[in-house]
């Protein structure tokens, strides 16, 4: 299991029938060569076979999409960025970032759970609007470190926030 980002399906795995406003469904994440999530009505939920690692219920909340195609949060673009990256020097990155969009309740935590194979702790989130699950690895930061990543962070996206400011200020210059 990796550090990952997956949508949630607009049908059943199983029946094939697409869920509506409001309706219950339960999301299970499968120990497959990679970890797979799958979306299932009440009815077939039951039925899912395979290697259960986690599983929850949730309630379809069809929401107008996001006005902006890049969602405005700089903290939640950065975690975009290192997950699809891979980074894995960002891992404490990740998971003070996550910790910080959960704050403002962009992500909600849903699962804790141990890969007791490779002894890591993974964080199930999911995504506010989206309905997308990130699955963040947990550092087991010691509270010293807690406070030295968050200083890195701070770093990061001050740097990254004057980097913006330069180029509109370029833009702005007339020559
Ligand atoms: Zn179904």
């Amino acid at each position: 299991m990796e550090w990952d980002i997956q949508k949630r399906s607009n049908q059943c795995s199983k029946c094939g029938k697409e869920f509506c406003d409001g309706q219950e469904y339960v999301t299970v994440l499968l120990d497959e060569e990679v970890v797979q999530r799958m979306d299932n009505c009440l009815e077939c939920a039951p039925y899912v076979d395979g290697n259960i690692y986690c599983s929850w219920r949730g309630n379809i909340k069809f929401r107008p999409p996001p006005p902006e195609p890049v969602p405005g949060d700089l903290s939640e673009r950065l975690l975009r960025r290192y997950i699809s990256d891979k980074d894995s020097s960002k891992c404490n990155v990740c998971f003070i970032l996550s910790a910080m969009l959960e704050r403002k309740k962009l992500l909600i935590q849903k699962k804790k759970f141990k890969d007791t194979e490779k002894n890591v702790i993974y964080l199930i989130y999911e995504h506010i609007r989206t309905g997308e699950i990130f699955t963040i690895e947990d550092p087991n930061l010691s509270l010293d470190c807690i406070e030295s990543v968050q200083v890195e962070v701070k770093e990061i996206l001050d740097k990254e926030t004057n980097s913006k400011e330069c180029i509109s200020n370029k833009e702005q210059t007339p020559i």
